[in-house]
């Protein structure tokens, strides 16, 4: 069934978990994340990255999602992450997209709360979501799916999201949820991160609405179960399922590498298949199981 992001976040917080958030930039991708979450039982976002337009145009993916959660057993959401136009912004809401992020996280303070400000009062006329962006997620140099890579000179802790600032920021744009910056990057990272995991707990007796980590691949269990305690509600993950799309579809090809009967479908079925197993662990995590 498909809900809002606010309703889905409530969802999560009665039962005590996380709720993941999934890039669907194809159908495998799409089928995969739907019936993994089937499979377990538990609430999902499925999302659309304005950067993977160049894969798929949300004109063409989008419908095909809302179709999708209306008919999934499970709670759905559908997400725009990281919208950065208002052009965008409005294709979703137009489509019936039911939650949209707008990431005016690289703009100054006072511009950021304008932009969210101005989106929230669009998309909540419409009973639409907003996730806003404050503090500044970093860009690693490998697999990232959004943003500009993050240069080697800036200190990581001089992005982090500050308590007192995300309070004033929530109270000044009425945002639904708001992704937070505490050590985690987008894309594969290069070292294991460091995550300031005590600074969710310190956002969170601040403002009483969902967290939202971004930059899920590669993070332990122990850490997203973690961050999930403190007070995330949202993880989005991506890289690492594509990645694992990717490794069945090489392992398909060499094993199969005599058979001349293998199929176009055949290829992106084994990368489905990868996907979903991945998404499986992610989602079992999310869980808290
Ligand atoms: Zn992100």
């Amino acid at each position: 069934m498909l809900v809002t992001l606010k309703e889905i976040c409530k969802i999560a917080d009665e039962r005590g978990i996380g709720v993941g958030a999934f890039n669907v930039p194809n159908l495998e991708a799409l089928t995969a994340v739907v019936e993994a979450a089937e499979e377990l039982n538990a609430p999902v976002i499925i999302a659309h990255v304005e950067i993977h337009e160049k894969y798929v145009p949300i004109e063409v993916i989008g419908p095909i999602m809302i179709e999708t959660a209306k008919n999934a057993s499970v709670p759905v959401c559908v997400h725009l992450d990281h919208g950065t136009s208002l052009n965008e912004i409005m294709k979703a809401l137009r489509i019936g997209f039911t939650s949209v992020m707008i990431d005016a996280s690289s703009e100054d303070y006072d511009t950021n709360v304008e932009r969210t400000k101005e989106i929230v009062r669009i998309a909540h006329g419409m009973g639409v979501s907003v996730e806003a962006e404050l503090g500044h997620i970093l860009v690693s140099e490998k697999g990232a799916s959004e943003g500009d890579v993050t240069p080697n000179n800036v200190n990581p802790k001089d992005c982090y999201t500050d308590p007192e600032k995300a309070r004033e920021f929530v109270k000044n744009t009425e945002v639904d949820a708001l992704a937070i910056a505490f050590g985690t990057a987008h894309g594969v990272y290069a070292a294991k991160p460091v995550l300031d995991l005590q600074r969710i707990m310190e956002i969170k007796k601040k403002i009483d609405i969902p967290l939202v980590m971004h930059g899920g691949s590669g993070v332990s269990s122990d850490e997203f179960k973690t961050a999930i305690q403190n007070g995330i509600k949202k993880i989005n993950y991506y890289t690492y399922m594509a990645l694992a799309g990717a490794d069945r579809v090489k392992k398909f090809l060499y094993e199969n590498r005599d058979d001349d009967s293998v199929q176009f479908h055949d290829i992106v079925m084994a990368g489905k298949e990868g996907m979903k197993e991945n998404v499986k662990i992610a989602m079992n995590t999310f869980l808290m199981k």
